[in-house]
């Protein structure tokens, strides 16, 4: 096991992954824990839909980040790949956010009336629609049209990640964190089951498993979990060339392995009366979902009749109580960092998360970086008892 290193990374998800690569790739020492394996989480259940159109992200720094994080994946996605010699099934696209009913085709142009600023983007009809993608259902009411969209593998985003940061250097420790060491209001260390690692930093990425270091900390790390499941279809009609998605029925996303995915259970049920949550990860699939995902691909994409089941995946996103990360120091104590609650944009978010993180530590954790201040811990100081309940149900996906 590493003695001593400069930063401790609990968590090889995509966020510790690439929080782990972007410090080892500026020469820092760091050790990254799982204890599972890496992308046994949330990250390797994602879609990988980088997509700024939804409603995760709001005016203002929040949707400032998000465009940052999509500028981010370009370079990143060339560098890991000539590193690794891995294929991340990365595809740049226009999207289409659809509209099929009046309530969805109201809240596109309302979040369109800020977003057009940042993002070229514009209403189209139904019949420009149905010129760009014949097969679509007839009964839409119109879309907005971008092309400021992606779409990856998660998992093998997460993978290339983990070693990339190996190969700068990076050492991978397949043990569990079960607690910090800390001295004088300054955390020292991480335990785990195989001994104690000291070092500068610690960075918590650990996802919805994060809660349980609220104890040595002295401060509320709230996430909870929120189910989400998909399916991958074999269709054997031409693939989509653009990124589909809608507020109530999903994504449909022609992917380069030639899988049709489409998805996700945004948490809830259709009727908005069950939520998908969990204590912890849940990754049994459901009927119900299955079920639910393929009428709504259907709704939208008929001949999807004909198309077979594949494969059906389940996670747990780690929801924050106002659905937006948390990231940045802990008041109070020094020596850690805490890269968490990405709820449903960790993959689109991890890269710029370790980017900041990244800016903070050289820094010498003086100073945070303006894209994060929004983020920061000191938000929840005093929570008692957060509300995952409400949380999980603004989820639109
Ligand atoms: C169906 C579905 C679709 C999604 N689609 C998208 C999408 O299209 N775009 C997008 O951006 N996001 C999407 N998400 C959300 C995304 O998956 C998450 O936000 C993201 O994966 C969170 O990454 P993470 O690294 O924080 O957590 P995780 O991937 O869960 O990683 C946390 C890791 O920490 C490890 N760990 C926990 N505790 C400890 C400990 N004590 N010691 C050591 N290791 C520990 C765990 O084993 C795990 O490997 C989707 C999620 C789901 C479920």
């Amino acid at each position: 096991m590493a003695g001593i290193v400069d930063v401790a990374v609990v968590g090889a998800g995509v966020v510790g992954c690439s929080v782990a690569y972007y410090l080892a790739r500026e020469g820092i020492k760091v050790a990254l824990l799982e204890r599972e394996a890496i992308g046994s989480g949330s990250s390797a259940h994602a879609t990988g839909f980088i997509s700024l159109l939804g409603t995760e992200f709001t005016p203002g720094p929040s949707f400032q980040f998000g465009l940052a994080g999509y500028h981010e994946f370009p370079s990143l996605v060339e560098e890991l790949e000539e590193e690794t010699g891995m294929d991340l099934l990365y595809q740049r696209r226009p999207s289409l956010r659809l509209a099929l009913e009046e309530s969805e085709e109201e809240l596109i142009k309302d979040l369109m009336s800020w977003q057009k600023e940042h993002v070229a983007m514009h209403w189209i009809t139904a019949d420009d629609v149905h010129e760009l993608e014949p097969r679509l259902t007839p009964s839409l009411r119109g879309a907005v049209y971008e092309d400021e969209s992606a779409q990856l593998d998660s998992y093998r985003l997460n993978l290339a990640l983990a070693a990339g940061a190996e190969r700068k250097g990076a050492q991978t420790i397949l043990r569990e964190v079960t607690g910090l060491t800390s001295e004088g209001g300054r955390i020292t260390g991480v335990q785990t089951r195989g001994g104690g690692i000291s070092c500068g930093t610690v960075v918590i990425a650990a996802g919805l498993w994060s809660p349980p270091f609220q104890r040595d900390l002295g401060f509320p790390v709230p996430v909870g979990a929120l189910k989400g499941e998909r399916l991958l279809l074999k269709y054997d009609g031409d693939p989509l060339q653009v990124l589909i998605s809608s507020p109530k029925r999903g994504h449909m996303i022609s992917r380069l392995d030639g899988f049709l995915s489409v998805g996700s259970t945004g948490g809830r049920d259709y009727d908005k009366d069950q939520l998908y949550q969990g204590e912890d990860m849940d990754r049994l699939t459901t009927e119900t979902a299955r079920v639910e995902i393929m009428q709504r691909a259907i709704d939208v994409f008929p001949d999807l009749e004909n198309a077979t089941l594949v494969q059906q995946l389940a996670g747990s996103r780690p929801l924050s109580p106002d659905r937006k990360p948390i990231i940045g120091p802990v008041p109070g104590i020094e020596g850690v960092v805490l890269a968490t609650g990405h709820t449903t944009k960790g993959i689109h978010l991890g890269p710029i998360t370790a980017k900041a993180v990244t800016e903070y530590i050289q820094g010498g954790c003086k100073k945070v970086p303006t894209s994060i201040e929004t983020f920061l811990p000191s938000r929840f100081a005093g929570l008692v008892q957060a509300d995952f309940q409400t949380a999980g149900l603004d989820v639109e996906e």
